[in-house]
């Protein structure tokens, strides 16, 4: 219940709006905010599960604000490094040690006032941030990883091991942190987002390309961006923050070995800038529309595997690469989705594949962009059973086909479903060559498709005045696909338009027998009358 009421509030309350810049600034306590309701006494037992967004009472009464609990889970990576014979290696118990000595990443006076370590589960690794200006402060628990990682190291395992960790503190903080190496970050964030299930809290990967130790580095901003976001901003997703840019983790991807700007999200915005305000793309946020509990979906499949296309590729390297026991396989193209057409060899290789339930999906090795069937050499991918991939990073499809296949209990034409519906706001709708008109079948799965993920009472009765016409023009050009995603939404078919005619008289004036029979299997009925006293029967006799 309290996840549901969670998931359905304004993410954009006052907190949210706290800007970087004022976040960092120590705040008059006097200016504090009396309108919120929440009221804690401070010396609960040691352990004690600290409570959401409660309000503290310093001892002499003077102070009061309300604290936000933030879960970081210390994986490894440069963040936390050292140089050691010339390397640099992940130094353990060194970073909570050396935050603590940082005014601007812990206020001990506060943690005594407050008896802050008889409050946490974590007392030897729990700090608090300065207060902010709207009276609230973040208190964040370390919890380091053992061994620490160098990311180039983990291994799915690890991505379980993180996922339950978030599982197991899901209810107890506010939002949650991972630090973690950048080499696989994109990978760990894509795998997460598909791993976690009815999401309604912050997950933040972050990481830096020079050690947290260093007096020139940018470990620091990112930590302390990523708490702040997490504490603060209610965002839903698993995201990654770096060089103040928090992007979908499923839509990132590492571009740049010495840059502070590592990442990018190519085919979409970021979801928020951390400028001298941290702005949030509200509209991008990828919201739940489901109001069960939080989970981890820890069974993953690692029977898939990259296939870069290039111009010297034998068909021998195809044939290895598509052995048993692989079961998915993302294959890189050129541009929007194009392989070699004149290859019959190496495109019977794939066609055989996915003849034997191999899940083949087409991403393009572009940067930006996305797999459109164009080119005639993006046709002979379909035609192979090769799944378009559209925009999604080659990151995300291969980790979601690892929590695709990991569904035994799915048929392998729904687990293919899967693969090409949006599960958490890892690629686009397919709007490329959508022409604007009712009778473009892709237009009006993309509309399907747009209404189904939003669940607000007014889409609803949008839905309802959108979809008799939509189901019309499916008809009309015969599209049933088209028309179970209409029936998916909830609507049923047998709605009639302004006209007051059906999908089974527009079915039946066109003569779409296996469409006909498709609407009367769904309850269609043959004696609706449209405003012209007509009905499918008549239709059908009138135009033979
Ligand atoms: N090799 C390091 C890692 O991924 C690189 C980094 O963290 O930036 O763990």
């Amino acid at each position: 219940m309290a996840e549901m009421l969670r998931a359905a509030s304004n993410p954009t309350s006052d907190i949210g709006m706290t800007s970087l810049a004022r976040a960092l600034s120590f705040s008059d306590s006097s200016q504090r905010d009396q309108k919120d309701v929440f009221h804690s006494e401070t010396n609960s037992p040691r352990g004690s599960v600290p409570q959401l967004g409660r309000k503290i009472k310093l001892m002499d009464g003077a102070n009061c604000c309300e604290e936000l609990w933030v879960f970081v889970i210390y994986t490894g990576g440069t963040i936390g490094m050292i140089m050691k014979n010339g390397v640099l290696v992940p130094e353990p118990n060194a970073l909570v040690k050396n935050l603590k000595k940082l005014i601007m990443f812990h206020d001990e006076d506060y943690a005594q006032k407050t008896k802050l370590y008889d409050r946490t589960e974590f007392p030897e690794s729990t700090l608090v941030l300065p207060m902010f200006e709207n009276n609230t402060r973040i208190v964040y628990c370390i919890l380091e990883y053992n061994p620490l990682l160098d990311s180039s190291n983990m291994t799915p395992k690890d991505w379980v091991k993180i996922g339950k960790d978030i599982e197991k503190y899901y209810e107890k903080y506010h939002g949650f942190v991972v630090l973690h190496g950048t080499d696989t970050m994109a990978y760990t964030s894509s795998a997460l987002s598909f791993m976690c299930e009815h999401q309604g809290k912050p997950v933040i990967l972050t990481g830096s390309q020079v050690p947290i130790y260093q007096n020139r580095n940018d470990g620091r901003g990112n930590l302390m961006g990523a708490l702040i976001i997490a504490g603060q901003f209610f965002i839903p997703e698993v995201c990654l923050y770096f060089n103040n840019k928090l992007y979908r983790g499923n839509r990132s991807t590492k571009v740049d070995a010495g840059r502070f700007s590592a990442f990018c999200s190519p085919n979409l915005g970021p979801l928020a800038d951390a400028e001298v305000d941290i702005k949030v793309n509200w509209d991008t946020v990828f919201w739940p529309t489901t109001i069960e509990c939080f989970r981890v979906s820890t069974k993953l499949n690692c029977n898939v595997g990259l296939l870069r296309l290039f111009p010297s590729l034998t068909t021998q390297t195809v044939i290895a690469f598509l052995q048993p026991p692989l079961e998915g396989a993302v294959l890189e193209t050129y541009g929007s989705g194009n392989a070699p057409s004149d290859r019959p060899d190496l495109l019977a290789e794939l066609k055989k594949a996915t003849d034997r339930g191999v899940i083949i999906m087409n991403c393009t090795q572009c940067l930006r962009g996305t797999v459109n069937p164009t080119y005639a050499t993006g046709k002979v991918l379909i035609d192979a059973g090769v799944i378009p991939g559209r925009d999604m990073t080659p990151e995300a499809a291969l980790c979601k086909l690892s929590y695709v296949l990991a569904r035994t209990e799915l048929s392998l034409e729904d687990k293919k479903k899967m693969m090409k519906q949006n599960l958490r706001g890892e690629m686009s709708a397919d709007l490329a060559g959508a022409k604007l008109s009712m009778s473009d079948s892709r237009f009006i799965q993309v509309i399907a498709n747009t209404l189904s993920i939003s669940c607000k009472e007014e889409l609803e009765a949008i839905r309802d005045a959108l979809t008799p016409p939509l189901a019309c023009a499916a008809s009309k050009i015969g599209d049933i696909d088209a028309l179970k995603a209409i029936r998916e939404m909830g609507s049923h078919l047998g709605l009639a338009d302004y006209d007051g005619r059906t999908p089974l008289h527009v079915a039946a004036c066109e003569g779409h027998l296996e469409v006909v029979k498709y609407l009367l299997g769904q309850g269609a009925s043959v004696h609706a009358r449209d405003r012209f006293g007509d009905t499918p029967l008549s239709n059908a006799m009138h135009f033979r």
